[in-house]
């Protein structure tokens, strides 16, 4: 085989197509693949036709003589893709063009190798199909996401976020975002923090999870757990930082509620414990007292005196008032209040109250004043019983508590609406201990004292306050106390 008949066969066993073309775009030569890719079965066959000669479609050959042409023009090689139809299915060669020269460096013609990348090109798309797909859904699950996501570049611009996050910083969409800073947004006066700890993960290239709070577009104030982690590019560097935040604005309100439910159940425990502990002190002592002094009247005649009487009389009115206290407070849990409205004249009222204090405020030396401004009206209209037992509370607790001075009640009008309709007023006041500024509200709760009688000498069950509240707004009306420690006490009913 000489080298002619040996380059021939190997031209034709290639699996290349080559090819030579005059200027005019004639062949001059071509291998075996060549002359197959146009149905011919001889190299000779294609000799002296055109593309346009031995290919029906004319605007692929217009491409590819468009090629020769450039190559001729330039005296460059070209790299391109050309594509052909065949057999009703698209393929597409990778051909290298180069200008055929004689030996004087004359262009003559073009030389062609094209290979068949076909296959390689439909797995280039079917892959670009595959990540705009898995783009795709990857974008869709972050618009999906109950939280705020957002990435960011090395100098703190953000890069895009999804749709939450732009809306909760007051944008329709997350394109204006993109180039703004954190110090552009709503929650600017918190950026130097958010910077700080974007820096810190980029620096770290580790992972923050941090509480924050922030004010949104709306104006609210948001609390938001955030997980920063680093951006990296496809070579694994940290190209800026990437972040989700949750909402837990709700978490944290019930959390606290919690909590404020919780102190709330453990001070009602304690107010229970030491209500018991009041309860063993206010009725065992009278009680006591009681048994010790019929005791010694059953044993001995000389102990049945007006004196004994008078400490067994005072010691049960103790027990009865307790045991009045806490019917009442049932009472009051049941919702069994008068409904009923009926007439009443306040001075006898007041004189009725006041009749029952009388020997305690002597026996402590107290002195009791009445001061009824005189536009007030003595007939009334309203809730006599509750009124009552209101006044009986607050006297009661005047004279309990004072032991110097005294008590004095004032009755005057705090609002007139016409002729017939006015709301009085009537304030206790008192010169006893008083009662600090802290403890004015809570001193109204069931339950609650300030010195346990089981402490002190006062005896109480901490249900008068809380008797008189409920019984003040079940009047439509209500209740204030000034005070000051050292400096008495008024309690204003109005
Ligand atoms: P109690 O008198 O049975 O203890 P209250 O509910 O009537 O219960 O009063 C609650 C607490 O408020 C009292 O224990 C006392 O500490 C305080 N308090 C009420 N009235 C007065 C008052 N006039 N002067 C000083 N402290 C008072």
């Amino acid at each position: 085989m000489n080298n002619f008949e040996l380059v021939h066969l190997l031209l034709n066993s290639m699996p290349i197509n080559i090819y030579w073309k005059d200027i005019q775009g004639k062949y001059l030569g071509c291998n075996l693949a060549q002359a197959n890719f146009f149905g011919l079965s001889s190299p000779e066959d294609v000799i002296g036709k055109t593309d346009f000669d031995l290919f029906k479609n004319h605007d692929r050959v217009k491409e590819w003589t468009k090629n020769d042409q450039e190559v001729i023009q330039s005296s460059t090689p070209l790299v391109s893709e050309e594509t052909a139809i065949i057999n009703n299915q698209e393929i597409t060669g990778l051909s290298c063009k180069i200008p055929f020269k004689d030996s004087s460096d004359k262009v003559i013609g073009i030389i062609g190798v094209t290979i068949d990348i076909t296959k390689q090109k439909k797995k280039e798309k079917q892959l670009q199909k595959e990540k705009e797909r898995a783009e795709a859904t990857l974008e869709n699950i972050i618009e999906q996401l109950p939280a705020h996501v957002y990435w960011m570049d090395t100098q703190n611009r953000f890069l895009g976020c999804n749709a939450l996050q732009a809306q909760s910083a007051g944008f329709k969409s997350p394109k204006e975002m993109i180039g703004k800073t954190n110090y552009d947004m709503p929650w600017s006066d918190v950026a130097d923090v958010i910077v700080a700890l974007n820096n810190q993960v980029m620096e770290t290239g580790k992972e923050y999870v941090e509480e924050q709070e922030a004010e949104l577009a709306d104006g609210k104030k948001y609390t938001f757990l955030s997980k920063k982690a680093p951006l990296l590019d496809e070579t694994g560097l940290v190209n800026g930082t990437v972040g989700v935040s949750l909402d837990i604005t709700d978490r944290k309100k019930m959390e606290q509620e919690l909590l404020e439910a919780k102190e709330k159940a453990e001070a009602a425990n304690r107010a229970k414990t030491e209500f018991l502990a009041n309860m063993s002190h206010d009725v065992k002592s009278p009680m006591s007292g009681i048994v010790m002094s019929s005791d010694l009247m059953m044993r001995d005649p000389a102990w049945l005196n007006v004196e004994t009487a008078s400490q067994i009389h005072g010691s049960a009115e103790q027990v009865l008032n307790f045991f009045d206290s806490c019917l009442e407070l049932s009472k009051l849990e049941k919702s069994e209040l008068q409904s009923e409205k009926e007439a009443f004249s306040l001075p006898v009222l007041l004189n009725e109250v006041h009749a029952l204090f009388v020997p305690r405020a002597y026996a402590k030396k107290l002195f009791f004043k009445f001061d009824h401004e005189s536009d007030v009206p003595a007939l009334f209209t309203g809730y006599r019983g509750t009124l009552y037992r209101v006044i009986l509370n607050l006297i009661g607790n005047a004279v309990k508590f004072t032991e110097e001075g005294g008590v004095t009640i004032r009755v005057f009008i705090s609002e007139k609406t016409d002729d017939t309709h006015l709301t009085i007023g009537i304030a206790v006041s008192d010169t006893g201990p008083g009662i600090p500024e802290d403890k004015h509200q809570v001193i109204f709760e069931k339950l609650h004292r300030l010195t346990p009688s089981y402490h002190g000498k006062v005896e109480g069950s901490g249900i008068g306050l809380y008797i008189v509240d409920q019984y003040t707004h079940h009047m439509n009306g209500d209740i204030k106390v000034a005070s000051e420690v050292g400096k008495g006490s008024t309690f204003t009913l109005f």
